[in-house]
């Protein structure tokens, strides 16, 4: 670990990048903006309170599990539109399931309908975030998850198999 002091670059609207994956990270990047490989950056720019969220689970899933989790899209910098009827204000994120074998980058993909897919492990970190009570919905469509999970903070959205999107409450 160095002590240098790491500045992320910040947006307009007070959202700030997310660390590009360090190496003691329990998470790894991935996605772009309009299919362009290597702009991923530029789609992960979270509010604070997603920040935050993020740093505790990520913690917590490194306790648990030591494979990496992919997190993709949340927000370009200015809430601008990028290919999604949402992620503008960054309070949300896409990530994928976990998979059996320990691969992480962008062509990580893992779809529910995969051999590679571990529901088990790709429940325990959805619990993770569905019990934080910042989170308010979160889409993801294997239905036993939906079902293991409950209260129905877990639903469908069609495009939902190789990956799960996690939407907080609004920040006040
Ligand atoms: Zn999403």
């Amino acid at each position: 670990m160095s002590n240098s002091i790491r500045i992320q670059p910040r947006g307009q609207k007070g959202l700030v990048m997310l660390p590009q994956a360090p190496e003691d990270a329990g998470y790894y990047v991935y996605g772009n903006v309009s299919h362009k490989p290597g702009t991923g950056a530029l789609a992960q720019y979270a509010h604070p309170d997603l920040m935050s969220l993020i740093f505790r689970i990520e913690r917590h899933w490194q306790t648990i599990d030591d494979r990496k989790f992919g997190i993709g899209n949340i927000s370009l910098a200015d809430g601008g539109k990028f290919g999604h009827a949402t992620h503008r204000k960054g309070i949300e994120m896409d990530c994928r399931p976990v998979r059996k074998d320990r691969m992480v980058g962008p062509s990580a993909r893992c779809s529910r309908f995969d051999k590679i897919y571990d529901r088990d492990a790709t429940l325990r970190l959805i619990c993770l975030f569905a019990e934080h009570p910042k989170v308010q919905l979160i889409y993801f469509n294997d239905d036993i998850i939906q079902s293991a999970i409950g209260g129905g903070i877990v639903t469908s959205w069609a495009g939902h198999d190789d990956h799960f999107h996690v939407q907080i409450r609004e920040p006040s």
